[in-house]
Formats: structure tokens, C-alpha cells, sequence
């Protein structure tokens, strides 16, 4: 089919929640994806941050055609020997000491909010359920995770809430002081925030967090949905912060594509989890588990995450040359492979520039493009991202 039909039906069909570009991908390889009509684009979005090892990475087709042969999916009725390992590698690499497994970042973070609810409930009572996030957080779309989000156009038309979550101001401690309460079981946040305009948190914010955590035994939940998985320049963007949470959410870059979520927290956490009080019939599912362990083992082998960091790097250089150049250009963002550029004009058009020069990039919050390539993406690819960019740039300053 080609692009045109493959839209038609689509939007004839499928539920009408997303704003797609008019663009129908249909195979990648490396940083590339090829539209219906054999066009070849350089993705710097990969998937959402999803696509860790770009499109048709060798070893993770082959650790999926060998898992499919053996097993795809069992129940969480016996063990498997990829969740097995899957957990023991998380653990080794992290803070944590147990994990939980699911399918997407909203419902790691669900995890993680009922974990904590039931440990303060177990340690404190029932009347300490108060869960405070960030304004321009996101943690997903389920009812409980919208309403922790501090967006209210994520949440507009929904209400009523799910009660026990207030947000309060990124980076502002006093606000954050000032709404802790005997209630207060956890502080969830986003070392950077990414749907919300790729915004980092001070250091001294989070040391100061996690002091107040650790003070009024209060869990501190990281949700590394899209900041984990080597995204930052190391495995967990938290390491970069010498900041430990008590409870952690992967998903996103975790499964390379294969859809994943995970919960990690500390032993002592993770025993308020008990038989039956949380479960999921495809959760840490033999092909998700073990397409994640490749992963894992890619990333931790040989220097990459340190590769993956000079990406980065030099990215960045080139983003902060074209601010000097371009005087919308207000701020320059981010770090490791997720970088942004917030701009005082709407991004929208950059966006569509691009792609008409065959480059996918991403705008959040109206006007912050955000760069969030596969880990794998070359430097001569960064080139071309930038003197795409330069092409575009040059364009709207004549426009
Ligand atoms: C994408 C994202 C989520 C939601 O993940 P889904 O897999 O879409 O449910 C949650 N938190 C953060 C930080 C995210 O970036």
C-alpha cells in the first residue's frame, strides 16, 4: 500500500489519538527508517526513544528468531530463565534489588505507585498515601498516572482524578518543603524532565530531595522511562546526579522496540509486594526479557555507554554553534543522546522543514525540539542532522 491509502485507512479505523505526520514507515535499518514509497529518512526520534539500537540491529534479530523458536510466551504461573536473568542484570547495574516487569513506562509507573502506597500503608497506616510530582511532569495516560502528571491538558475531561497526587514546581525545593506533609509517602520525578521540555533537575535539588526523603522516611521514585537505558550517557541517568532513588521506572529504551516496562526498588520496598497484590498475565515475557538482556549486554560491553556520551557530546557542540548562529534559538539542553533547543518561535515548522529534507525530529511543549536518536547513531549522521538543521534554521530566519 502506499502512504496515501495506508493514512486513509488508519484514520477510517484506528481511534483518532494521535497527531501523525503524513508519513507511513514501513522498515529501518540502523538510523534509517524507508517510507512506503521506498523514501529513506534519518530518524533522530527513533521511536520515541525507544530504539535504542536503531532499526534491525543483527543481534537482536537474532535473539528474537531464536526465542520465538523456543518459547514467546509462557505465564507467570513457572519461571523463565530470560526474566530471571533480565532481573539479575537490572539489579547488578543498579541501586536495586528486586524487580517487577510489565509492558509500558505508564504501567511501571502504576507499579511503582502501588508499591509505595502499599509500603507506606504497611509501615504507616492508611492515611499516608499522598504521592507529589512536578509540574510538566509525565508518567503516562492511565488514570492513575495522568492524574499524577502535572499537565492539565493530559488530564482535562477525565476528572474525576485519581485522588492522593499534587505537583509542585520543578527544581523548587521550598514548594516542595512546603507540601510535605504526615501524609506524604513519595516524591516521584523525572531526573530530566522529557515530554515536559527536556528540563534537567539541579543536583543540589535532588540531593536535597532525597535528604528530606531519607529524613521523614518518605520513598523517593525516579521515573527513568525515558532518561534510562544509557539515554543520558550512562545506564541510569541518576548515576550521572550521585543521587540514589528508592524506587526506579524503566520501559521505553529497555525493550529496543519490544514493548517492556519494569519496576525496580530496594529489598526492603519491594517485600510490601506480596503474593497476588500485583501481576500482569504478559509481564517479563520470555522474548521482551530476553530481546532487554541483549540489550543490556550491547550497552555494557566494551565502552559503548562511553561512545554513547561522545555522541552526545559532540551533538551538543553542534547544537550550541547553531545557537550562537541563530538568535531564536534560546537554550540549548540535555544530556547524553537526549538533547533539546528551546526556541521563542514555534517549532512545528522546524519540524516539517526537516522532514522535507528527509530528517525526523521531535517538538515538545510547542517550542522545544528534542533530539533523541538511537544510541547507535554515527557522527556522520549527527552531521547531516546538524546541517539540516542549519538549512531549515536559515530558511525560517529569511521567512
Ligand atoms: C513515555 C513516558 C511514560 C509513559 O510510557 P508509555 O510506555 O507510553 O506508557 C512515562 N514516563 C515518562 C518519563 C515517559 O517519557
Amino acid at each position: 500500500m502506499l502512504t496515501e491509502e495506508i493514512q486513509h485507512m488508519s484514520d477510517q479505523y484506528v481511534m483518532n489519538t494521535y497527531n501523525r505526520l503524513p508519513l507511513s514507515i514501513v522498515r529501518g535499518q540502523g538510523c534509517h527508517v524507508y517510507d512506503a514509497e521506498g523514501r529513506s529518512y534519518l530518524d533522530c526520534v527513533g521511536g520515541i526513544a525507544v530504539n535504542t539500537l536503531g532499526y534491525s540491529h543483527p543481534d537482536l534479530v537474532t535473539s528474537i528468531e531464536r526465542q520465538a523458536r523456543h518459547l514467546l510466551h509462557t505465564s507467570n504461573l513457572f519461571y523463565t530463565e530470560p526474566q530471571a536473568e533480565l532481573a539479575h542484570c537490572l539489579v547488578e547495574h543498579s541501586f536495586a534489588d528486586k524487580v517487577f516487569f510489565c509492558n509500558s513506562g505508564a504501567e511501571a509507573n502504576e507499579a511503582a505507585i502501588k508499591l509505595a502506597r502499599k509500603y507506606s500503608h504497611d509501615h504507616f497506616g492508611p492515611n499516608r498515601s499522598e504521592i507529589l510530582t512536578m509540574v510538566n511532569s509525565f508518567h503516562g495516560r492511565t488514570m492513575a498516572t495522568l492524574s499524577a502528571t502535572g499537565q492539565t491538558k493530559v488530564q482535562h475531561g477525565f476528572e474525576p482524578l485519581v485522588p492522593g497526587f499534587t505537583s509542585v514546581p520543578f527544581n523548587d525545593i521550598d514548594s516542595l518543603e512546603a507540601k510535605i506533609s504526615d501524609q506524604t509517602a513519595a516524591i516521584m520525578i523525572e531526573p530530566i524532565l522529557g515530554e515536559g521540555g527536556v528540563i534537567e533537575a539541579d543536583t543540589a535539588y535532588l540531593k536535597a530531595l532525597r535528604d528530606l526523603c531519607t529524613a521523614r522516611n518518605i520513598l523517593l521514585i525516579f521515573d527513568e522511562v525515558q532518561t534510562g537505558i544509557g539515554r543520558t550517557g550512562t545506564l541510569f541517568a541518576y548515576e550521572q546526579f550521585r543521587v540514589q532513588p528508592d524506587i526506579m521506572t524503566l520501559a521505553k529504551g529497555l525493550g529496543g522496540g519490544i514493548p517492556i516496562g519494569a519496576c525496580l526498588a530496594t529489598e526492603n520496598i519491594a517485600q510490601a509486594f506480596t503474593y497476588g497484590t500485583h501481576g500482569s498475565t504478559f509481564g517479563g515475557n520470555p522474548l521482551a526479557c530476553t530481546v532487554a538482556r541483549q540489550i543490556l549486554r550491547i550497552l555494557l560491553e566494551g565502552g559503548e555507554l562511553e561512545r554513547c556520551q561522545e555522541r552526545g557530546t559532540y551533538l551538543r557542540k553542534g547544537l550550541l554553534s547553531l545557537q550562537e548562529q541563530f538568535s531564536f534559538i534560546k537554550d540549548v539542553r540535555g544530556r547524553g543522546l537526549l538533547q533539546g533547543i528551546e526556541l521563542s518561535i514555534d517549532g512545528k515548522p522546524i519540524v516539517m522543514g526537516c522532514l522535507a529534507h528527509r530528517v525526523i525530529i521531535n517538538c515538545t511543549m510547542g517550542r522545544v525540539l528534542r533530539f533523541i536518536p538511537p544510541l547507535i547513531i554515527t557522527q556522520a549522521e549527527i552531521d547531516v542532522l546538524l546541517a539540516t538543521l542549519e538549512k531549515v534554521f536559515l530558511k525560517q530566519r529569511e521567512a
